[in-house]
């Protein structure tokens, strides 16, 4: 399996409590390699955007609203199978039902202020890196 790169997010609740170093360094630990990162803070416009997807969800107002609440740290990851990778390390969507070890077990508040974020998919995983970052910014 060649390296594959995917799209991550620190999520608002995590920067909030200052635990974007104790995040790095868990995806770091998991075989990970952070090669873009950056700090910013979403406008509603852009939050509604990246998650169109769950437009018609019941939480898409909540989701929208939570991930312009602070600043997100965005990152591309790379690494062996690096989406499903992340994943893992990320564990289950809802806190209650992650693995032990897992950002998500250890760090997460709720099923939806849940820390991080991370694609599901290739075509996601290059959809959602080049929302955020421009070829500039990545390195070869
Ligand atoms: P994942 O982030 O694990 O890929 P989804 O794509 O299903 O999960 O959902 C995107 C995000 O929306 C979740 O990470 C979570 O922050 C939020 N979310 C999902 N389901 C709910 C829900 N039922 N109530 C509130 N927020 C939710």
């Amino acid at each position: 399996m060649a390296l594959e790169r995917t799209f991550s997010i620190v999520k608002p609740d995590a920067t909030k409590r200052n635990l974007t170093g104790a995040i790095c360094g868990m995806l770091e630990a998991g075989g990970l390699r952070i090669v873009a990162q950056k700090r910013i803070q979403m406008t509603l416009a852009q939050a509604q955007q990246f998650y169109s997807v769950h437009s018609e969800r019941p939480f898409y107002g909540e989701l929208c609203e939570f991930m312009i609440s602070e600043p997100i740290v965005v990152q591309v990851l790379e690494g062996e199978n690096a989406i499903l990778r992340n994943r893992e390390i990320m564990g289950a969507t809802n806190p209650a039902d992650a693995d032990a070890g897992t950002i998500r077990k250890v760090h997460a508040l709720s099923l939806g202020e849940n820390s991080v974020h991370g694609s599901d998919a290739p075509e996601t995983a290059a959809e959602e890196i080049a929302f955020f970052f421009s070829g500039l910014e990545l390195v070869g």
